[in-house]
């Protein structure tokens, strides 16, 4: 980038970026050029592609090349810009959050569709591991009069989600919690219990991207020999604090929807399972059923 006499130009630094991504072995390399410019010119993707002749200004090229040095380095683009869009909000993240996933998606809204078809006036529910605060925001803004408790073990976890919280103007219909999964709020009742807990094998994380092994926090991830140590803890324990006909719901991992369905009904408490498909088609969540008394 610093090598010629040129003018850098909007088309010019894209065209550059792409290249030395690709050969950086980034997964979409114009995409991410695009996104970081936009995000530092503070304009729409659309603006790079109707003003490529446009000259970068001297602070604007040092910039983008510190950018460009951290997603080399595998740093996720959602940290570099310090936001990421979820269910059509933005939240806040860094490094001690997990960058929400597209997948996590199914699960809110196979939340939302459930807890609306209660049809109850007042909807309590839990989020477990909030992190950013994805699951339970989105939830909390497409289910009108519905209010929750989260919990999550990471204190830092927890800042960036009362961030979020207040980002999206509603602080007042929920209430965090530091601690151990349930140990927190063991004393509630909820209509529904919310988790994507970590849920990597333990063989599978030497094979995770740089990008996810190197950058996420672990403690967001690891589940586990099996990846199924959560589950076993909030299926054992989750399905107590649910009301009658309340229901438990979790994104699973890769082939684990099976084996998390056979772990909730083995729990008495529980009348029913459902899986729910990504649309990848793989099996993404479970939702478990509480009996009615
Ligand atoms: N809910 C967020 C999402 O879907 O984007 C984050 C999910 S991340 C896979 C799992 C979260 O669980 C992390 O924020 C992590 O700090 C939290 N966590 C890990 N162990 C925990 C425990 N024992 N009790 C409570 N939270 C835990
Ligand atoms: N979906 C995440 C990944 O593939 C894992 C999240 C989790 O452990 N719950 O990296």
């Amino acid at each position: 980038m610093a090598d010629s006499n040129q003018i850098w130009t909007i088309g010019r630094i894209l065209k550059w970026t792409e290249q030395y991504f690709e050969q950086k072995g980034v997964e979409s390399p114009r995409l991410d050029a695009e996104v970081l410019l936009s995000h530092l010119l503070d304009k729409q993707r659309i603006y790079l592609y109707v003003h490529f002749d446009e000259p970068l200004q001297a602070e604007e090229l040092a910039a983008y090349r510190e950018m460009v040095k951290q997603r080399v380095n595998h740093v996720p683009v959602a940290y570099i810009l310090g936001k990421k869009e979820f269910m059509g909000l933005t939240f806040k993240v860094t490094p001690d959050t997990l960058v929400p996933r597209p997948d996590t998606e199914i699960l809110v809204q196979a939340a939302v569709e459930r807890l609306k078809g209660m049809e109850k006036d007042s909807l309590r529910f839990a989020d477990i591991g909030t992190g950013t605060g994805a699951i339970c925001l989105s939830v909390l803004n497409f289910t009108p009069g519905s209010t929750a408790d989260t919990v999550d073990i990471s204190s830092a976890a927890r800042a960036v989600a009362e961030e979020n919280a207040d980002s999206l103007g509603l602080t007042d219909r929920i209430a965090f919690h530091t601690g151990d999964l349930l140990a927190p709020i063991k004393e509630n009742k909820y209509a529904a219990i919310l988790s994507n807990p970590p849920y990597i094998p333990e063989a599978d994380i030497p094979g995770l991207a740089p990008e996810v092994r190197c950058k996420e926090p672990m403690t967001a991830l690891a589940g586990g020999k099996d990846g199924l140590d959560f589950y076993r803890r909030l299926c054992d324990e989750a399905p107590a604090l649910l009301e009658e006909g309340g229901f438990m719901a979790f994104e699973v991992g890769i082939h684990q929807a099976q084996d998390v369905a056979a772990l909730a009904v083995a729990n008495p408490l529980i009348a029913r399972t459902e899986i729910i498909k990504d649309y990848a088609g793989i099996d993404r969540v479970v939702v478990a059923w509480k009996k009615e008394r």
